[in-house]
């Protein structure tokens, strides 16, 4: 490892808390799908900061909108209206085909928000009795880090001492319509899915799933929230991972892409019936909704309006599938999975665990990140080059021969 590097790990392992475990690459600057370090490589961005990066990296326009916000304003708190609130309100709701929006900062404040929109909307609306309201979740769900979103997560890692965890969720089998038909109570006030399962490896769930949890959803007067903070915005190839199956949920979590990369800007969206709910005083943030955030995610729904991102990440997604899907037959790729630019690729155990594979194809000038054993994912900003994508498979492919 060069020195510089290795005194830049070796200080954030002694300063930085142990929560992550990054690559030994220290990032300095960034442009579209690249990085360079601080030994002057480069890299190939192929993880986009979990779709957070979808505009790619510095993306001129968002830039251009942040600056021009910096000069101007960039916090008011709520206390006051700024002239950046509305049109982010009005055309973010737009995008959604939704009514109302609540903006926050990262993806974990806007499912909280989500939980606690859909217990007051079950009290308020629905008639639940107090103190019963119930949520819904997915196994291999990942919302988020908080204690309360910790509390119905199903991994281990994520879980084990940080009770006593808050109650009010069941936990049923991911893709598994029934399981979750029969979870809905009386006192059920959502249902609360990823359409894509991102951090548990690009889980597709099957056709049909998601329109079975509208249904139900809609039969039984419950909440579906789609948490659309990894698959939204463009990923998929569709602005939101449930239009592949024509389902319109009730509720958009969004994070990630609609802060361009550049702020944390995160949001529910809904109709009026549902954020109608709230009441001054309930519920809120410092920086949610910002100047500065509003500028930029103003610029974002400007780019994603006309539809040349998606149509991007649609018609160069089929390529990356068509290429992944060649490597399957080969024996090294077990399963891939995924839509548009966003695939988890397993790997046969045998050549390395995902950790290794992510650490060769580094040493090639290729960024990933696993997921989980030995799975990688690929989702590379919706702004990469088809010829840098196909030199960054070449490097995978490399890698896969071993
Ligand atoms: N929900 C989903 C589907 C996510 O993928 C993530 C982050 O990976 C989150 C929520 C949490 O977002 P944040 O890390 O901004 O809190």
């Amino acid at each position: 490892v060069p020195v510089r590097t290795e005194a830049a790990v070796a200080s954030a392992e002694a300063h930085g808390a142990h929560n992550y475990h990054p690559l030994p690459v220290v990032v300095a600057s960034a442009e579209g799908a690249w990085m360079t370090d601080v030994e002057g490589r480069r890299y190939l961005d192929l993880l986009a900061g979990y779709s957070a990066l979808n505009f790619g990296h510095r993306n001129r326009r968002l830039i251009d909108a942040a600056k021009a916000q910096l000069d101007r304003v960039t916090l008011t708190s709520r206390a006051f209206h700024h002239d950046r609130f509305a049109a982010f309100c009005e055309q973010l709701a737009a995008l959604c085909g939704m009514e109302m929006v609540l903006p926050m900062n990262t993806g974990a404040e806007a499912v909280e928000t989500a939980v606690k929109t859909a217990r007051k909307w079950g009290y308020r609306v629905k008639g639940v009795p107090e103190g019963e309201a119930r949520v819904v979740v997915a196994a291999g769900n990942f919302h988020g880090r908080t204690t309360t979103i910790v509390s119905f997560s199903t991994d281990e890692e994520a879980r084990a001492d940080f009770g006593p965890y808050t109650p009010g969720f069941d936990v049923v089998p991911y893709g598994d319509a029934a399981a979750l038909e029969a979870a809905v109570g009386e006192h059920t006030v959502a249902v609360l899915l990823e359409p894509i399962q991102g951090e548990a490896g690009v889980l597709v769930p099957p056709p049909g799933y998601l329109a079975a949890a509208r249904e139900v959803t809609r039969e039984r007067n419950v909440l579906f929230v789609a948490d659309e903070i990894q698959s939204g915005l463009g990923r998929t190839g569709r602005t939101f991972a449930c239009e592949h199956e024509g389902v319109v949920p009730d509720m958009y979590v969004l994070g990630k892409a609609l802060g361009g990369g550049v702020v944390p800007v995160s949001a529910v969206v809904s109709s009026a019936e549902v954020l109608g709910v709230y009441r001054p005083g309930e519920h809120g943030s410092t920086f949610g909704g910002n100047p500065l955030a509003c500028a930029v995610a103003l610029e974002v729904l400007a780019m994603l309006r006309t539809g040349e991102f998606q149509g991007y990440a649609a018609e160069l997604g089929a390529h990356l599938h068509r290429e992944l899907g060649a490597l399957a037959g080969g024996g090294a790729v077990r399963a891939v999975r995924g839509r548009g630019l966003w695939a988890g690729v397993d790997i046969d155990p045998a050549l390395g665990t995902g950790r290794e594979i992510s650490e060769r194809l580094m040493e090639r000038g290729v960024l990933v990140k696993d997921t989980h054993g030995s799975t990688i994912r690929l989702a590379p900003p919706l702004v990469i080059s088809k010829e840098d994508l196909d030199w960054g498979l070449g490097r995978l492919r490399e890698v896969l021969a071993g």
